[in-house]
């Protein structure tokens, strides 16, 4: 639990248990809440991924690393031994390219929320935090280009993102009826796209703006002025930067707020505009290519925030600009790196 101190910033609080359970932690979010609870105090952090320890976006060796494959239940158990906090991030995941042709892969993950619910249950866990996402609304309310505000009651009647939405949606629902019929405290949030540095940034997992960021570097670099788009660049999204994920991730979870709540900023803009953006921090102009044929997603697809500012009285609030501009030069950097033939994108 994070207490906010007169900073702002907070100071980490134990539970009574003391240990913090992270799974995805090689991953991008993981990883980065790692990095947040370190930072904040907390000592006594486990942190878990199905990757090779060499593969972790960011690792620390005063955190206790284990890679374990959380389909398993008996490893679900090793990870939830002793756990105060389990913040459940672990999933197979990517942007449009990937969930649109790992259907079955994607809703395997219920395999790792299944056994981490009944690990925890087990465990006497505190507080259970489910990383949910915008994929579980209704396509039927994502029609329409002009970034329609999702508000929560938008997820039924039910008719998610085929494949990776459907698990979530029915993820969600397994923590609600662990609370209700088992008494586990869980608390989920449903993460509308997050971006920043630690990020993936390549090879097919990449969401739109860690792929466009890289896109507009590999033309910058290699002098081709070209960029292909997947579809025709109007569709609509926003996206959340990921100091903001963190401090929203901290506040659901240390709240009451017991039904998914959306977490994501409001800030909606056309896949054309976050190009752009990416254009104005290279400095150049791009020939445009539209492939209307790549995965694209819905036509678009907005965060409506009534309800994390009536409970939280706040909402994700980094301007693009500024969180893009980042994530652009994190990017830039660790383009450059490897192609040095560097390791580029470990934190330790
Ligand atoms: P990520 O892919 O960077 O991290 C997920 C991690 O889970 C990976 O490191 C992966 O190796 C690990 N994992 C997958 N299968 C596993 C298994 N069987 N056992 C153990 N570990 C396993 O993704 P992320 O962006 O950090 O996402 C974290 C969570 O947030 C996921 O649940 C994701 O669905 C959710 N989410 C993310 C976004 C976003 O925009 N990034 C949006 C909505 C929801």
């Amino acid at each position: 639990m994070i207490v906010a101190d007169k900073d702002g910033q907070g100071d980490y609080v134990k539970n009574s248990k003391g240990l913090v359970v992270v799974t995805g932690a090689g991953g991008f979010i993981g990883g980065s809440l790692v990095a947040a609870l370190r930072a904040r105090g907390c000592n006594s952090i486990r942190a878990v991924d199905l990757k090779p320890l060499e593969a972790w976006y960011q690792k620390s060796a005063d955190v206790e690393n284990l890679c374990l494959d959380l389909n398993l239940k008996e490893n679900c158990e090793i990870a939830a031994k002793g756990a105060g906090q389990i913040y459940n991030l672990a999933a197979n995941m990517g942007g449009m390219g990937f969930i649109e042709n790992n259907k079955a892969l994607c809703m395997l993950s219920v395999l790792i929320n299944t056994h981490m619910l009944q690990a925890a249950r087990k465990h006497g866990v505190e507080r259970f935090f489910y990383a949910s996402s915008a994929c579980v609304y209704n396509a039927d309310k994502q029609k329409t280009f002009e970034a329609p505000r999702l508000k929560e009651q938008d997820a039924y009647p039910a008719m998610a993102e085929d494949g990776y939405g459907w698990e979530k949606l029915f993820s969600e629902r397994m923590c609600r009826h662990f609370r209700e019929d088992y008494g586990l405290p869980t608390r989920v949030a449903r993460f509308h796209n997050v971006y920043g540095p630690w990020g993936t940034w390549f090879g097919g997992r990449e969401k739109a703006p860690a792929a466009i960021c890289r896109k507009v570097i590999e033309a910058k670099t290699s002098g081709k002025h070209e960029i292909e788009i997947w579809g025709s660049g109007v569709q609509t999204r926003s996206f959340m930067f990921i100091d903001d994920c963190l401090k929203g991730i901290d506040l659901i979870n240390d709240s009451e707020i017991l039904e998914p709540i959306n977490l994501g900023s409001s800030e909606a803009v056309t896949i054309n505009q976050l190009v752009d953006l990416a254009e104005e921090f290279a400095g150049i102009k791009l020939n445009r290519k539209y492939n209307l044929h790549a995965p694209k997603g819905v036509n678009g697809r907005n965060s409506d925030n009534t309800l994390i500012r009536k409970y939280l009285n706040w909402e994700p609030d980094t301007p693009l600009r500024r969180g893009l501009e980042k994530t652009y030069r994190w990017i830039y950097d660790q383009y450059l790196a490897r192609e040095r033939g560097d390791a580029g994108v470990v934190r330790e």
